[in-house]
């Protein structure tokens, strides 16, 4: 079997200082922190950024650019820009959603379908998933096809039969999130049946999930993410101490499961990705 690709999401848009001290916001704590997840035993960073000085959500392409390069001078590990843009809005929305994709990461996410969070619609209509596809292929850069539903693994099936993902497609079940697919075995079970046989897949599981999803996800022949983004806990009550310390600790499964954490380079031959 391939080795594991863990990835490390290591700050996303809603954890606050305020929820866990450790959590970055400037792209010098968030390329730190990238950094010691590599060498935790990470092989690709999910990126997004903050306003350095309040944390809120940001997208200014220069925070990427400044987030890619600190982490390019350290290690080699893949670098995945965020395109979801949860807080943008108005008719220039996909352009600006799609600004990280031109800086030429090794991965972007691609999020196909729509979802209602708790406080807010996280709208993914049709043609922005053709459109964002096509602007990867353009850029040489790989979709990370995230879906939080079964209905979303349809919508992704219909861009690949269109011609718009290259082979081998990159699918990250995103399970547990409030009101898309609950994080069960079962449900992950259901997903990963829904899979084209040549796909490359993740899981992430939010809050406590992440260590279950993980767990399974690796039984199952899969990829796994943790971090920041999904879940700031070690253990219940107890708060994770770094994003560093979350991956240290998927390692720990997936050894204890006789797999190995995959290098940088082994993830770019996995998902075969060139650089
Ligand atoms: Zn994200």
């Amino acid at each position: 079997m391939d080795k594991v690709i863990i990835t490390a999401a290591v700050t996303g848009s809603r954890p606050t200082k305020a929820m866990n001290p450790a959590v970055p916001y400037t792209p010098e704590e968030i390329a730190k922190s990238a950094i010691d997840c590599c060498q935790a035993g990470a092989a690709i960073a999910h990126v997004h950024v903050r306003d350095p000085e309040t944390g809120k959500p940001d997208f200014r392409i220069e925070l990427f650019q400044e987030v890619m390069d600190r982490i390019r001078d350290q290690c080699d590990m893949l670098i995945n820009l965020t395109t979801s843009g949860l807080h943008l809005s108005g008719p220039d929305m996909i352009d600006r959603r799609l600004q990280p994709v031109a800086l030429r990461p090794d991965i972007c996410s691609l999020d196909v379908g729509s979802v209602n969070f708790p406080d807010a619609a996280f709208v993914n209509p049709p043609d922005w998933a053709s459109i964002a596809a096509q602007r990867m292929r353009d850029y040489g850069v790989k979709p990370e096809l995230e879906v939080f539903d079964v209905g979303h693994i349809y919508q992704a099936l219909s861009l690949i039969e269109e011609g718009l993902i290259d082979a081998p497609p990159y699918l990250q079940l995103c399970m547990g999130v409030r009101w898309g697919m609950e994080a069960t075995p079962e449900n992950l079970l259901f997903m990963k049946s829904k899979l084209p046989s040549n796909a490359r897949w993740s899981v992430l599981g939010v809050g406590r999930a992440q260590r279950e999803m993980a767990a399974l996800g690796i039984l199952l022949g899969g990829n796994v993410r943790v971090g920041f983004e999904d879940n700031i806990y070690l253990r219940e009550g107890i708060l994770a101490k770094s994003n560093a310390q979350l991956v240290e600790r998927a390692v720990e499964l997936i050894r204890a499961l006789d797999r190995e954490p995959a290098t940088p380079d082994e993830a770019r031959h996995i998902l075969t990705i060139v650089r």
